[in-house]
């Protein structure tokens, strides 16, 4: 197994100002590929830091990436501290010309790109240069004590097109050697003890990645022994997703489209994002009709047709009101099945009786309307991602 170490430059990671990408998605597709990736490391925007990382892993590993510090400001270092540990100077690539023939229409662009060249076109002279299809800032590239350093710039749009279009040998699909299971409605616990062949088997690692009610499990290993073990957890287990189905929003469409029905939701507490997560998976469009956002009670009564008196009874978060809202949403989409929420993400809002993390689903389909309860820990973004889960869950699991 080839290794990878990969390093993502810049002080906005390193401060949590932005959320690290490209290491991310550089990873899940060597892994994917058969690489084994040893490390990923954020490092700040110096050109010590940089040629430090630059001698720590020249000639430890076969590939070093590095994503970041190549654009036209000052703050960005990486094309000088690559010189500096190459021990050479700086030369202009003509591969810079055809980005600007790309842009030539364009003459405020070409203009900008222009302005750029006396950092972004220029290169180490022992390196070469990583064409940039999606931006301005060249890539460079070489090998030294048989590691191949490849340096590319930190917009995530740009760092993905160049290892797509630029880096084709980095991805063998062949190699292919992990699958994942995602397991519905057990704790881990209870998961592992019921596949103990796989779990201890010497030759596998596996990784257990619980986000309740859903546990994902990462199996890797040569990939005859990845099959045999994938096949026997999914036998052990009654609620598992399809293969292929890489989230619940992706096993509800698929469902629905091996049913041939379609679904609708209707949301509060989540505010729409049941429908972003489902609309997500492309193709979507074939069986999802829509998701209303009824967040006020007005909006519930007029839009989904709940009941004032359910509402003055029970209140918005209540079973009453979780199934009225289904029910709209199954009428007003004209959908076979419609799931529907209404809950307390907090942090305030809660009462004694209904505190912070109530929420109430409501399912909705041709043999009636039930529905249920569940108390959510979590701040109120991870009660809304755990409501979404569970609304998918069980959608999913009437569907079947
Ligand atoms: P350039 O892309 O211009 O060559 P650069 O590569 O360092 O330079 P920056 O100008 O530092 O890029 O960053 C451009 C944008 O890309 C910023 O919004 C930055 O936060 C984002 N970005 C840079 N690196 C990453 C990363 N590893 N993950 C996610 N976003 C990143
Ligand atoms: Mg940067």
């Amino acid at each position: 197994m080839s290794s990878a170490v990969l390093a993502a430059i810049g002080d906005e990671l390193l401060s949590g100002v932005r959320l690290e990408k490209n290491c991310n998605f550089m990873a899940y597709h060597l892994h994917n590929s058969g690489w084994e990736v040893k490390r990923i490391e954020v490092v700040p925007d110096t050109d010590k830091d940089i040629q430090d990382l630059l001698s720590h892993w020249i000639g430890h590993t076969e590939l070093l990436i590095l994503s970041g510090g190549l654009g036209p400001t000052h703050d960005d270092k990486t094309r000088y501290a690559i010189a500096k540990y190459l021990g050479c100077g700086l030369r202009e690539d003509s591969l810079y010309d055809k980005i600007l023939l790309r842009v030539k229409d364009d003459p405020e662009r070409f203009a900008r790109i222009e302005r750029s060249r006396y950092t972004q076109a220029m290169i180490p002279e022992n390196a070469s240069a990583v064409y940039n299809p999606a931006g301005s800032a060249l890539g460079i590239r070489f090998t030294r004590e048989g590691t191949t350093v490849i340096a590319l710039p930190g917009v995530p749009m740009e760092y993905e097109a160049m290892t797509r279009q630029e880096l084709p040998e980095i991805f063998s699909p062949s190699n292919h050697c992990w699958a994942s299971v995602i397991i519905l409605g057990l704790p881990e616990m209870s998961i592992v003890e019921k596949i103990p062949e796989v779990i201890n088997n010497p030759s596998l690692h596996v990784s257990i990645l619980p986000a309740f009610p859903q546990v994902e499990l990462i199996i890797r290993g040569k990939p005859e022994l990845v099959a045999e073990a994938e096949d026997l957890t999914r036998s052990r287990f009654a609620d598992v997703l399809p293969k292929g189905c890489h989230s619940l929003a992706e096993a509800v469409i698929h469902e629905a489209r091996a049913k041939g029905v379609k679904i609708a939701c209707a949301e509060s507490c989540t505010g729409g994002m049941i429908g972003a997560a489902l609309t997500d998976i492309a193709g979507s469009s074939d069986v999802f009709s829509g998701s209303a956002v009824t967040y006020s009670n007005n909006a519930k009564v007029n839009i989904l047709g709940v009941r004032e008196e359910t509402l003055r009874l029970h209140g918005a978060v209540s079973p009453e009101c979780a199934q009225e809202m289904a029910q709209g949403a199954r009428r007003i989409y004209g959908a076979d099945y419609a799931v529907a929420v209404t809950g307390i993400a907090g942090p305030d809002g809660g009462t004694e009786a209904k505190p912070v993390g109530t929420v109430w689903f409501g399912l909705a389909g041709s043999d009636g309307t039930v529905s249920f309860m569940k108390n959510l820990p979590g701040n109120r973004g991870e009660v809304r991602t755990r409501t979404v889960r569970f609304a998918l869950a069980e959608l999913w699991r009437k569907m079947r």
